[in-house]
């Protein structure tokens, strides 16, 4: 305990009673006192406490919540007030949280020891409790509360979504268009954004959607349907005029969906570049941010659901049958062709060995031995000869189990390195470019570094026998099933079976690659034969799909 320090509070005390306490009332964004409750609070709590402890206000100052940022007294507001030329106008420094005063620990002891105590100066958090730090407890309680703010500057993150660094005067809004969710109110001389207290939870919804599943399409369908106006009507009521109709198209929802301004980033639109735009950064070398209409979770959710809708699809073409690229000729190998036939009004559907000799073909190889093999014959045949062989067996997923690799902070890190870079050499300049820059590269060579989890298969059982599973899937699903187990089906005539047996028996096999006998699972045989219409015998080779079986599980 340092001499004098009760004694220095009783004669604080004994102060009061003559002369007013003078107080540095650090208040965040002040003029903005009733854009969220967070900040009413903070206010109110602040106000009532001077009130109640009838405390003059010598001073205000607005920028304590420089996250992770520079020491306490090397801020430009702040900083200026602790200067040494003030110091007979203040006696106490009224702070709502230690966590917005000081950037960590070292930061709050080294102005404690050399400020403070020094000077005679206090410093009074009054969120938590009115802690008051000329007290043995209090600097000890204020001690714990500074180790827990540095842990938690380590989450920028959390703290932006618990909406602590909202609304920035930055994030004024300067007319013209804003997006769908959002909507202009007045503070004073200035214009800001804010969520729409109804298409604000809309846009959340349609993200929603997004993930689940749904189409941009049908999510403007709906929109559409429900009588939802689009930003730019919405916008028009705003001002009083009435758009006489409106209607939400998919191409619309993805703009908006893939934009982030409904994360809260503020957007410059430069003229030369209007469709890219970059994201504005503040005075203090952050991003500027509005209260966004979703997190940054469910945003990144959205746009990786938003990519996987325009992968290309699984390679099928249309009128795919079942066994195009699983079916092989027994002679030649060559692959199984669709051909088709119009007799009497009615079509039929074959199966030809692809070196069949007609007048497309003009490849050397002529193989005219496979003839045409109806579809229907050989689909049904197959189907029946799985169903009778694993239809019984419970199918098992493979399931990939993702390992932290930390890429999604790298991409995060990697958009504030490439913004800021942006906005440093393409827009007006960033302010402390180049020690920003050199914070985010530390971050990101940190993250780096650290080990990575590598994703792990397990395998997982589905509840479905193969027997349901093939039930549930039309023709295209169940050709695309067989193809990506490796399911191969070669086929000849009837008659020619038995002279190439062994002949058939070996190639599937070997194409089963190094595959042991004893690798056998279920007793699930690596080659089933089948015979199709009593014309032909199928040899079905079952890949892969052999190990995605379990015995069902005994209820
Ligand atoms: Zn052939």
């Amino acid at each position: 305990m340092k001499k004098g320090t009760i004694s220095t509070m009783n004669d604080m005390e004994a102060f009061t009673e003559k002369k007013r306490l003078r107080a540095i009332v650090a208040k965040r964004l002040s003029r903005m006192t009733d854009s969220t409750t967070h900040l009413v609070t903070e206010a109110e709590t602040i106000d009532e406490f001077v009130k109640r402890k009838d405390i003059e206000v010598w001073a205000e100052a607005e920028d304590l919540d420089v996250s992770g940022g520079l020491p306490i007294r090397e801020r430009p507001k702040i900083g200026k007030l602790l200067s040494l030329e003030f110091l007979d106008e203040w006696d106490v420094l009224i702070i709502y949280k230690l966590d917005r005063g000081f950037r960590n620990h070292l930061d709050f002891v080294t102005f404690y020891h050399e400020y403070c105590e020094r000077y005679g100066k206090k410093i009074i958090s009054v969120g938590e409790e009115g802690l008051d730090m000329s007290t043995p407890m209090g600097r000890m309680f204020a001690g714990i509360l500074v180790q827990f703010a540095e842990w938690e500057l380590q989450s920028i993150g959390e703290r932006r979504r618990q909406g602590q660094n909202v609304l920035r005067r930055e994030a004024r809004y300067g007319g013209g268009r804003y997006p769908f969710g959002y909507e202009p109110y007045q503070v004073g001389a200035y214009w800001y954004l804010r969520p729409h207290p109804i298409y604000a939870r809309e846009v959340e919804q349609m993200a929603l959607a997004i993930v689940s599943g749904k189409s941009a399409r049908g999510i403007a369908l709906d929109l559409s349907e429900r009588g939802i106006p689009t930003g730019w009507a919405a916008q028009q009521a705003q001002r009083g005029k009435s758009p006489k109709t409106y209607f939400w198209t998919g191409a619309q929802v993805i703009r908006l969906l893939r934009s982030e301004r409904i994360r809260g980033y503020v957007m410059h639109y430069a003229p030369e570049t209007p469709r890219t735009p970059v994201r504005v950064v503040g005075a203090d070398g952050e991003f500027v941010r509005r209260e966004p209409l979703i997190d940054d979770e469910l945003w990144f959710k959205v746009q990786a659901a938003l990519d996987a809708s325009v992968r290309p699809k699984s390679g099928i073409r249309f009128g795919a049958s079942l066994l195009l690229r699983v079916g092989f000729c027994g002679y030649c190998g060559g692959a199984l062709h669709q051909a088709f036939d119009n007799r009497h009004d009615r079509e039929y559907r074959y199966y030809r060995c692809e070196n069949i000799r007609n007048k497309h073909n003009k490849a050397q190889r002529r193989c005219g031995k496979l003839g045409s093999v109806p579809q229907d014959v050989l689909n049904e045949a197959i189907a029946a000869k799985l169903l009778e062989v694993i239809g019984k067996y419970e199918l098992t997923e493979k399931r990939l189990i993702e390992g932290d690799d930390h890429s999604v902070t790298l991409k995060k890190l990697g958009m504030q390195i490439a913004d800021l870079t942006t906005q440093h050499y393409v827009n007006n300049g960033a302010p402390d470019f180049h020690k920003r820059m050199q914070e985010l590269e530390a971050e990101h060579a940190r993250v780096s570094a650290l080990p990575r989890e590598k994703p792990k298969v397990r395998k997982v059982a589905t509840g479905k026998t193969f027997r349901q599973h093939w039930k549930d899937m039309d023709d295209e699903q169940r050709h695309a099933y067989l193809k990506s187990g490796g399911a191969h089906v070669l086929v000849v005539r009837k008659e020619d079976y038995t002279a190439r047996k062994e002949e058939l028996a070996v190639r599937t096999a070997s194409e089963q690659g190094t595959q042991a006998a004893d690798d056998l699972i279920l007793d699930i045989p690596m080659n089933v034969v089948t015979e199709a219409g009593g014309k032909y015998v199928a040899n079905i080779g079952l890949g892969t799909l052999r190990e995605q079986f379990q015995h069902v599980a005994a209820a």
